[in-house]
This record gives C-alpha cells, sequence and structure tokens, in this order.
C-alpha cells in the first residue's frame, strides 16, 4: 500500500515549470519608463478599438457572448476565413493552453524549438507531457533537426513563425515541408503571432496550410497590434480540432470589452497597416543601426530585434545602461541566451535613444 500524502498534490509537470519571468517594467526613480520589453504597439491602439470598449463600458453587465460570435465574424470577412473554424481565447494563451490540454497527457511528448515562446514548455508540463527540444541553427527552426525529433509518443509540434524571442522566420515552402514530415496524428500548431508585421514575401501565415491539412492549426494574437490589456487571441483550424476546443473552452472565455475591441481592431486595418509600416521602417534602421556598431542582430521579421553582444557581462551592462535612461529592454536569461537583449521597435526618438546608447557596447573587430 503507497503511503496518502500529507496535502493535495499537483499533477506530475506542474512543479517542474520554470515561472514565466514578464518583461520587467521598473526603472530608477524620476526616470520616464520606456516599455521596449513586451513586444507592445508604440502607436497605441487602433482608435476605433478604443471607442469600442468605451461604448462597451455601458453593458457590462451582461455576460458577454459565448462564441465571441461577432468578432470571429469580423475575423472572418478581415481575413477570408469561415467563422466557424475560428475560435476565439483570452489572448491566444488561452487557446495555447487549451490545445495542450486537448491533445497532450502524460506520456506523450511536444516537440518545439530550442529559442521558441517560453509558453510552450508551460502548457507541456501543465498537461504533464514531456518537452522535446529541439536544437537550432543560428537562431532559426531547423525543419530536419525538427523532424528528426519526432517519436511515436509526439502528440503535438509548436512552432512559432515568426518566431518570439529571435525574430527569425521560416518561408512557407520550409513551413509546409516540417507538416508534410509530420504523422497526420501529430497537431502542428503554427503560432503567428507576429503575422501582421513579416514583410517578407516568401512568407505566409499559414491559412492555406490549415485549409489544405487536417492536422494544422494557426494561432493568432491582438496583443501584438495595440490590445495587449484586453486579452484576445484566436485560432483557426479544422472543424474537428474546432469542435474538440469548444467543448473544453471557458464558455464565457472573452470579456465583453475585449470582443468589441478585438473586432473594431481586425476591421480598422488602416491601423494595422499603419503599425506595419512604422516597424518595418525602425526595424531595418535599428538592425543597420546595431549592426554598424558590431552588435550581431539576426534578421527580423517581428516587431522586436534580438542583440547578440560579446558576452554575458556587456549584455548585462548594456541593458543596465539603458535602464538608467528609462528605456526597458527584455533580458534573454529565461531562454538560454544570457548574451542578448531583446529590444521591442518603438518610437523614432527611442530607436535613436537605444542606438546612441549601445555604441559602447559592440565587439570591436567583430564581422556582421
Ligand atoms: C506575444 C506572443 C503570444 C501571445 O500572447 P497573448 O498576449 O497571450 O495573445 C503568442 N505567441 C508568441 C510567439 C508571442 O510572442
Amino acid at each position: 500500500m503507497t503511503d496518502t500524502p500529507k496535502r493535495p498534490v499537483p499533477q506530475p509537470g506542474i512543479l517542474k515549470i520554470a515561472p514565466y519571468v514578464p518583461g520587467r517594467s521598473d526603472t530608477p526613480a524620476g526616470v520616464k519608463l520606456v516599455k521596449l520589453s513586451a513586444n507592445e504597439s508604440p502607436l497605441g491602439a487602433s482608435p476605433r478599438a478604443i471607442e469600442a470598449v468605451r461604448e462597451a463600458a455601458g453593458r457590462i453587465e451582461i455576460y458577454p457572448d459565448g462564441s465571441s460570435r461577432e468578432l470571429r465574424v469580423a475575423l472572418g470577412e478581415v481575413h477570408g476565413l469561415a467563422p466557424e473554424r475560428i475560435v476565439c481565447g483570452f489572448g491566444s494563451d488561452d487557446i495555447l493552453h487549451l490545445l495542450a490540454q486537448v491533445y497532450l497527457g502524460e506520456g506523450d511528448e511536444a516537440v518545439m524549438s530550442q529559442y521558441g515562446f517560453n509558453v510552450y514548455p508551460i502548457i507541456t508540463r501543465g498537461a504533464s507531457a514531456e518537452i522535446i527540444m529541439v536544437p537550432e541553427t543560428d537562431y532559426r527552426a531547423d525543419v530536419d533537426a525538427l523532424l528528426a525529433a519526432v517519436t511515436p509518443r509526439t502528440r503535438i509540434l509548436f512552432l512559432a513563425n515568426p518566431n518570439n524571442p529571435t525574430g527569425t522566420y521560416l518561408p512557407i515552402a520550409e513551413v509546409e515541408r516540417l507538416q508534410r514530415g509530420l504523422r497526420p496524428d501529430i497537431l502542428f500548431v503554427l503560432d503567428s503571432a507576429y503575422a501582421e508585421y513579416v514583410t517578407a514575401e516568401d512568407y505566409s501565415e499559414g491559412i492555406d496550410l490549415v485549409n489544405a491539412s487536417d492536422n494544422v492549426v494557426m494561432v493568432r494574437t491582438f496583443s501584438k497590434m495595440g490590445i495587449a490589456g484586453e486579452r484576445v487571441g484566436w485560432m483557426y483550424g479544422p472543424d474537428h480540432v474546432v469542435d474538440a476546443v469548444n467543448r473544453i473552452r471557458g464558455p464565457f472565455n472573452v470579456s465583453l470589452s475585449g470582443q468589441a475591441a478585438a473586432a473594431a481592431a481586425a476591421r480598422d486595418v488602416a491601423f494595422t497597416a499603419k503599425l506595419r509600416d512604422h516597424n518595418a521602417r525602425w526595424r531595418s534602421w535599428l538592425t543597420a543601426a546595431l549592426q554598424s556598431n558590431a552588435i550581431r542582430v539576426p534578421p527580423s521579421q517581428g516587431n522586436f530585434v534580438l542583440a547578440l553582444f560579446e558576452d554575458v557581462a556587456t549584455a548585462k551592462a548594456a541593458f543596465a545602461a539603458l535602464r538608467d535612461k528609462g528605456l526597458l529592454v527584455r533580458e534573454m536569461h529565461g531562454y538560454g541566451i544570457p548574451d542578448a537583449l531583446r529590444i521591442s521597435i518603438g518610437l523614432e526618438e527611442h530607436m535613436r535613444a537605444v542606438v546612441e546608447i549601445l555604441k559602447a557596447f559592440g565587439a570591436p573587430g567583430a564581422s556582421n
């Protein structure tokens, strides 16, 4: 007979989870904070989304629509999708958790890339499954290595494209090759959180791939597009996945104001374009400026860049120098890249200030 535990015991895997460390938001007293640590919009939210939240404030005594119908209709219109195949969540985090809960259990494995988004290991362990971490090549996901890591126990493969925190992406031909190499019973979770910011012509957010297969789900978020505070994300997938996820999700999992804000933001394609244009311009400017100071930057398609310093001490010193001026960027210890800092693309003056400060932290003699 086994001993009865003396207190409630979490399921296997839960206590192995390293707690998620969000972007810091502390600066020295009296210094104005410029947050470049969480990939938020530097141009605020769509004015239409703000107006929608104001309007929603007059109705908060009622439950929201349980299926986020208006929002799914808006997304369907904007992206050319059937609303029935969309599920909304409180952030794409909600969606990712639900997918892990539905498709992973004890003894199962989830395959993910070495510097992939931090949430995938958390939800895998949260479902009592095992993490299979696959090495990258030059800070980019490696399709052959990912496929080689699949075992009979694999149930999910997670890929963020473009990836956070590296900013690198796989062209659609590579994503398709990855999908073709997976057994049909493995769910391919394609996290296109930064799709709106991509300018590369050989990229696709994955809608055609979802339509052409039975095991691909595309996950999206509004967080990087100006309404992180409202917590809205969504997925587009095959009917059978949508059905399974809908059975388990919270019946009112997206708030009234969140649905209203996201629907307005989705329809405000001019604001989305404005964000994308601002981002593309300052992303290339920041990349070039850092590289000309001998700071390595993997080519980014997101709304941030990863700056790679000579060593951990230089990265730490650069972080502190930026923070002293109120410029808060993201340290990368949690991702196993302690010699790097992730810098969100912000306003022009803040990008110029970052470069000015980082001039002192390049690696002399390094080649880019
Ligand atoms: C920010 C981010 C998300 C989303 O987050 P939510 O705010 O929960 O919608 C998802 N995936 C990646 C890769 C991200 O960087």
